[in-house]
């Protein structure tokens, strides 16, 4: 059931938390039956009782968070109660139905999970960009780093490392740049563009500044190298050639080298083997790729 104060009240004071607004949001106006995250002990649980106290909570355990228990949460009772063992559930596609996830998006997840390649953030996204005729702004989950982060330490230090940069240009947590919570099958999947739309509209009615400053950054050309090292343009595509007048966040401090180059120039051109940088005429720098997924531009508009 659809609450305008609930609704308001959370766009005011979720992101203040460890909840993503936008995640937080469709559960609460009933696109996801539920929601997933770590339970730390520190206070989510009162937040939530003390805040939404219509809503249900459970805890459970999965081997996904090693040390942490899950603490999924829902309007209905049932729901929280399967969201926080779906880790248990035995398929992915029944995974996917417990949070929400389109079943075309699930499956192609299931499918790289069964080819051992689910961590493997670097792979999945050139094959989504890949498959794509278009990149939809909304689907942009290029920092949506809880569902692709998987277990590795030196990945969290590197995202605790990237939130807290970002963290005082864009005036809130990083990990709200997102409309859609999952990692969709292309960039174009239907049934994902109409879940990032109903965010977008929900968000922009009830935390307008806060969306204005998530489009501003998922509406951009990319250059993608790995999870933790990509650059974000204020500019435009022509065939292999992007045009742009900045760099813009979120920023990633892996990539500040490259950055420190790109602020010479205004144009970059990416080819299957090259990476080469220009002002105007002017070649400033190239770089000869190992592979062709070794940087490569994915064109979110
Ligand atoms: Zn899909």
């Amino acid at each position: 059931m659809m609450n305008e104060k609930e609704l308001s009240k959370a766009a005011r004071i979720v992101p203040q938390t460890n909840f993503v607004l936008s995640e937080f949001m469709a559960m609460l106006v009933g696109e996801k039956p539920a929601i997933v995250t770590s339970f730390q002990n520190r206070g989510e649980d009162s937040f939530i009782k003390t805040n939404f106290p219509g809503l249900f909570m459970a805890i459970g355990n999965g081997s996904w968070y090693i040390k942490e228990p899950i603490l999924a949460i829902s309007r209905n009772k049932e729901f929280a109660r399967q969201a926080a063992d779906y880790l248990n559930v035995v398929s992915i596609e029944a995974q996917g139905r417990v949070l929400g996830y389109p079943n075309c998006c699930s499956k192609r997840h299931a499918d790289f999970c069964r080819d051992g390649k689910a961590l493997d953030s670097s792979f999945i996204v050139f094959e989504t960009h890949r498959s794509s005729e278009k990149h939809n702004y909304l689907l942009n989950n290029l920092f949506n780093f809880y569902s692709r982060l998987g277990m590795d330490q030196g990945r969290f230090d590197d995202f605790i490392r990237y939130g807290k940069v970002n963290e005082r240009i864009l005036g809130f947590y990083a990990f709200h740049l997102e409309y859609i919570s999952h990692i969709p099958c292309r960039y174009d999947c239907p049934k994902s563009v109409k879940i990032g739309k109903r965010i977008e509209s929900i968000l922009r009615k009830y935390a307008p500044v806060m969306e204005n400053n998530i489009k501003y950054s998922l509406a951009k050309p990319v250059l993608f190298f790995n999870l933790f090292n990509l650059v974000v343009f204020d500019g435009y595509c022509e065939g292999d050639t992007l045009f742009y007048s900045k760099v813009a966040p979120p920023y990633f401090p892996s990539a500040s080298t490259l950055v420190a180059l790109l602020k010479e120039g205004n144009r970059i051109v990416v080819s299957d083997r090259r990476i080469s940088i220009y002002n105007g005429n002017k070649k400033l720098f190239s770089y000869k790729k190992k592979s062709i997924r070794d940087g490569f531009i994915i064109d979110f508009k």
